[in-house]
């Protein structure tokens, strides 16, 4: 598909064998925390459609948004940067933030950085957006406004695309994952791998752990951008309007599985439990998830895999690692190392 190509693509996938072993099934984590460094993690695969898109508007700024924390903000800098373009994000806080992780790299990498307050990142921060490009284009810019995540219509393509890659590694491989789980926070990763396997109809398991909100908020809002890619489907020669029209006429909000059970006490906020399983994990495997994110997902995962658990008749399963590795230093302290 027309696309910029920036991330290392396709990433691996391994075994986890000693998780394997205590678990009782064969996990595999495709290392989608290796598709950069400074835009590493899984924003980069929605960002590599959006910015295509940004610069073929002619655009010379992105202007996105996310947590103080946000992978996708710096991302984004990051992307922008490397085409020569300015950035601005706007960043949610509760209080004077440290510098740091995230935050700092944005800093480092020269975006022009706002804050707003929980309350005016729920109600507005796509007219704080609106407000901030109008004050760029005064001056002579013309921005390209990326929503949260790049969780929309075209962002949802970077995972309809991963989806692909990943049935092409099982040829690869010989084996075929019954079960793709995921941790989703604003919903593009989960609608992509999701639309790929239903307008395929390849009946794929995919779990999404909610990190925040809901199971019906998920459902509604990745079957709302899931209908928003199907025009750039049809554009990009990947489907035809008769597939598409069939598509948006039987998909449901329901088609998309979501488990709302490992948010915990909220968005970016650990339990002891969590930080414990991402210490056991990075002990057991060496390999190192994120608080935010991957680490609650595979909390969630394991948990699921035990006896009685929603995932015990997964025989294959493949977790994404989606990154955020950044977001972890910030939280080093609450580790009982
Ligand atoms: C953003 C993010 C996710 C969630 O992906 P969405 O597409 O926003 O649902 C998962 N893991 C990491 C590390 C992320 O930064």
């Amino acid at each position: 598909m027309k696309k910029l190509s920036l991330a290392n693509l396709p990433t691996k996938i391994q075994k986890l064998e000693r998780l394997s072993k205590e678990l009782d099934s064969n996990i595999y984590i495709k290392r989608d925390d290796q598709t950069g460094s400074e835009w590493s993690g899984n924003k980069i695969r929605k960002l590599e459609f959006s910015v295509q898109e940004a610069i073929q508007q002619g655009a010379d700024l992105l202007i996105t948004t996310g947590g103080i924390q946000s992978n996708h903000c710096r991302a984004t800098v990051a992307v922008a940067t490397y085409h020569g373009m300015k950035s601005a994000v706007l960043l949610r806080i509760s209080e004077q933030p440290p510098v740091e992780g995230n935050y700092f790299l944005d800093l480092l990498m020269g975006a022009d950085v706002r804050f707003c307050t929980r309350e005016e990142y729920s109600n507005s921060r796509n007219e704080i957006m609106a407000e901030m490009a109008e004050e760029y284009r005064r001056q002579g810019y013309h921005p390209y406004i990326i929503p949260e995540g790049a969780s929309n219509g075209v962002g949802t393509l970077g995972y309809y695309n991963a989806f692909h890659e990943i049935l092409e590694q099982e040829k690869e491989l010989g084996i075929k994952f019954d079960t793709i789980v995921i941790a989703t926070g604003s919903g593009g990763t989960a609608a992509g791998l999701n639309l790929a396997n239903i307008l395929g109809g390849y009946g794929r398991r995919i779990v999404a752990m909610a990190v925040c909100d809901d199971v019906k908020y998920f459902q509604n809002y990745c079957h709302k951008i899931s209908l928003e890619a199907l025009p750039y489907l049809v554009e990009q020669g990947e489907i035809s309007q008769e597939k598409a029209d069939a598509c948006a006429a039987t998909m449901k909000p329901e088609d998309f599985e979501i488990n709302d059970g490992y948010v915990g006490i909220g968005y970016a906020l650990s339990r002891p439990e969590e930080l414990e399983h991402i210490k056991n994990i990075a002990r057991m495997e060496g390999i190192v998830f994120d608080p935010v994110y991957t680490g609650k997902a595979t909390y969630g995962l394991w948990n699921e895999l035990q006896k009685g658990g929603s995932l015990r008749d997964s025989k294959n399963v493949l977790f994404i690692h989606t990154g955020g590795l950044f977001g972890l230093f910030p939280v080093s302290k609450s580790f009982n190392l």
